[in-house]
């Protein structure tokens, strides 16, 4: 699967990428991960992204010329029925939809998205004519739209088959059945951990081998998430 960030730090998407899980994904050809440079796509020589915004105020507003032309460019060459079921071209916004581990299993399913990454004020709103969806990674506003892109590369590339050592990982875990499931609680050694003289066990049945037993726990065990 194919991640094209288009952003102006493209090192930022380097560096957390050339590390771990990710940096191992690419290295078996599992994924790939672009990172595009918005100022290529701009025409002056400063390389221009953002201009003041109409009507005044404060800070800057990413221009949507060189957005539209970075799109055009991760696009072409691609016919517009395949590039709706196989791809998608995301912007990263507080506004939009909130990503959920559910969206992430959707994402997985494609061969390649592509994320804006915003800064300053935002964007231009025609932006978001060129797009095919809005995300949010929470109700809260970054200084980028770099973290959100790598956080929804890794929640993506993390189902996909053979990026996790053990497939088994991601099967399991915290909203995979559900968005208010939780994985059962994981122990490991010590059994019995001592501070300030008091004792924290693990549950004797984690230590019984006994297989069903063992299953039976996990599942009363997992929780719903609390609002
Ligand atoms: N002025 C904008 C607003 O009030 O909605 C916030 C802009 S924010 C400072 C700059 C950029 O960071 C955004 O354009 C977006 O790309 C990214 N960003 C910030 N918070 C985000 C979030 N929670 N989810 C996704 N992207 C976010």
């Amino acid at each position: 699967m194919r991640f094209n960030i288009i952003t102006i730090f493209p090192d930022i998407i380097d560096s957390y990428t050339n590390e771990s899980i990710l940096k191992r994904a690419k290295e078996k050809n599992l994924i790939e991960v672009n990172a595009i440079n918005l100022r290529d796509f701009t025409e002056d020589k400063h390389k221009t992204t953002d201009d003041a915004p109409y009507g005044g105020g404060p800070g800057m507003v990413m221009k949507v010329e060189p957005i539209c032309k970075a799109i055009q460019h991760v696009r072409a060459g691609v016919k517009a029925q395949d590039f709706a079921s196989r791809q998608a071209v995301i912007l990263l916004s507080p506004q939009g939809a909130t990503f959920t581990q559910k969206k992430a299993q959707e994402f997985s399913k494609l061969e390649e998205i592509t994320f804006i990454c915003g800064r300053y004020e935002g964007f231009d709103a025609r932006v978001s004519e060129f797009v095919d969806e809005e995300i949010s990674i929470g109700n809260y506003v970054l200084s980028g739209g770099e973290l959100p892109a790598l956080v929804i590369t890794e929640a993506v590339s993390r189902l996909i088959p053979g990026v996790l050592g053990d497939q088994e990982s991601s099967v399991e875990e915290t909203f995979s059945k559900s968005d208010n499931y939780i994985e059962y609680p994981h122990y490991t050694r010590p059994e019995v951990f001592e501070v300030d003289e008091k004792k924290y066990s693990v549950p004797e049945i984690l230590l019984s081998g006994d297989h069903e037993k063992i299953k039976k726990w996990r599942e009363k065990n997992a929780q719903k998430k609390k609002e």
